[in-house]
């Protein structure tokens, strides 16, 4: 198992006279010291606009904010920097492929392929796109578990224009059949967005190996800040499209009329670049990068094997999709008889547990399996098969306490 626990100041917190127990992480990490100090050592030493001034601060800011992108660009495999952009999260990735992809490239008659169990960011922003172009949104709809069925795949024909999917559902927490998808969307001509908000930060993903067309991540979910997020875009794609936003910095040549744009991938990355984001986010890169994905996987893939064992042996609780370890990452909601999930997740922070309870941003999920709201725990690197006892210990008291 990993032994990272010193590295992260803030899980020594207490709260209510316990250690604290952080179990949000599909909602955001925690950092370790490596990535506070690599952000205090920019602000303290190097901050300057990027890419705008011939002074030294502006040229050490340039530097800087260009090898994270190179870092990120090694991590997911990207073929070159122009594939790598820089956005606030996943949520404005996706807004960023819908807009200025989808709005253009659609039309009546063409279809948007996604599961029901995705994201709100990887949905609504699908809602806007069929709004503007008249094309449809059609929903693979999963069968009990969580998985995809034959019929669901019969879904993706040569109307399918984009199929857009997680490659971890941050409710399901099931690695989906990705590479499966993929080769079903190409062949009938269709474009492949991955949302790896939940699987970026868990597994090894490799672009190229994938060959999806756009992937969108998020740094705040893999050890780094909030603020910085990822668009991977392939170069002939990305470059057949409109700016997203429009302002300082991906701008070419301006006159009163009329402007013209940078090239990749600035013509994407608009206004004031977030460098200290990029700095974070190169530090937790190479952080994960030190662990391995081997020993990374392994870690998180005991506890949550001790923890379905766990919560399975006790009464009355519900696992949302598989119960089969080998088929999870380190997410996994689910539903106690009798009691709401607000009410269990107050009463598991009375006992210093933290876990994600509500909608988890995927609704027409909840109202299709009639749970629209469910508690969730989730791992990371530095959580402890401990931690993992004390929770199954403790999450039986919820049911007694509410009489
Ligand atoms: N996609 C998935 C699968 C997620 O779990 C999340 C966040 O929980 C997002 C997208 C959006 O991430 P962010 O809020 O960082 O933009």
């Amino acid at each position: 198992m990993l032994n990272v626990r010193n590295d992260f100041p803030i899980l020594t917190k207490r709260h209510n006279g316990h250690q604290l127990v952080y179990l949000d992480n599909a909602a955001t990490t925690q950092k370790p010291r490596q990535v506070i100090q690599a952000v205090v050592d920019f602000l303290e030493n190097h901050n300057g606009n990027p890419h705008r001034g011939a002074h030294i601060l502006s040229v050490e800011a340039s530097e800087a904010y260009d090898q994270a992108r190179e870092a990120v660009r090694r991590f997911i495999n990207a073929r070159s920097g122009e594939e790598v952009i820089f956005v606030r999260n996943a949520t404005e990735g996706m807004n960023l492929i819908a807009r200025s992809y989808g709005e253009t490239h659609l039309q009546k008659g063409d279809k948007i392929i996604i599961p029901i169990s995705e994201h709100h960011a990887n949905l609504v922003t699908w809602q806007r796109v069929c709004r503007a172009t008249g094309a449809e949104l059609v929903y693979m709809y999963l069968d009990e578990t969580g998985h995809f069925t034959e019929d669901d795949l019969a879904k993706i024909d040569t109307s399918a224009k984009i199929v857009a999917f997680a490659g971890v559902s941050n409710v399901l927490g099931m690695k989906v059949p990705a590479e499966k998808i993929i080769e079903r969307a190409h062949a009938v001509g269709a474009v492949v967005v991955y949302d790896g908000a939940q699987a970026v930060p868990h597994m090894k993903v490799d672009v190229q190996a994938l060959d999806c067309d756009f992937m969108v991540f998020s740094g705040h979910k893999m050890l780094g800040s909030a603020g910085t997020g990822v668009v991977y875009g392939k170069k002939e794609l990305l470059n057949d499209m409109e700016p997203f936003l429009l302002g300082g910095d991906m701008i070419e040549y301006v006159q009163e009329q009329t402007t013209t744009f940078n090239v990749l991938p600035f013509k994407f990355e608009a206004g004031t670049e977030n460098v200290e984001g990029a700095v974070a986010l190169h530090a937790a890169i190479e952080y994960l990068e030190r662990l391995g994905w081997e020993a990374i996987e392994e870690h998180e893939h005991a506890l949550v094997v001790r923890a379905l064992e766990g919560m399975k042996k006790i009464p009355h609780i519900r696992i949302i999709g598989s119960t089969d370890p080998e088929e999870k990452t380190g997410v996994i909601a689910f539903m106690i008889d009798g009691v709401h999930p607000h009410d269990a997740a107050t009463i598991l922070d009375s006992y210093g547990i933290a876990i994600r309870s509500g909608h988890h941003c995927a609704q027409p999920f909840g109202a299709h399996i009639g749970a629209e709201a469910s508690n969730r725990i989730s791992f990371y690197i530095y959580n402890t098969i401990e931690e993992v006892e004390y929770f199954l210990e403790t999450l039986p008291l919820v049911r007694r306490q509410m009489g």
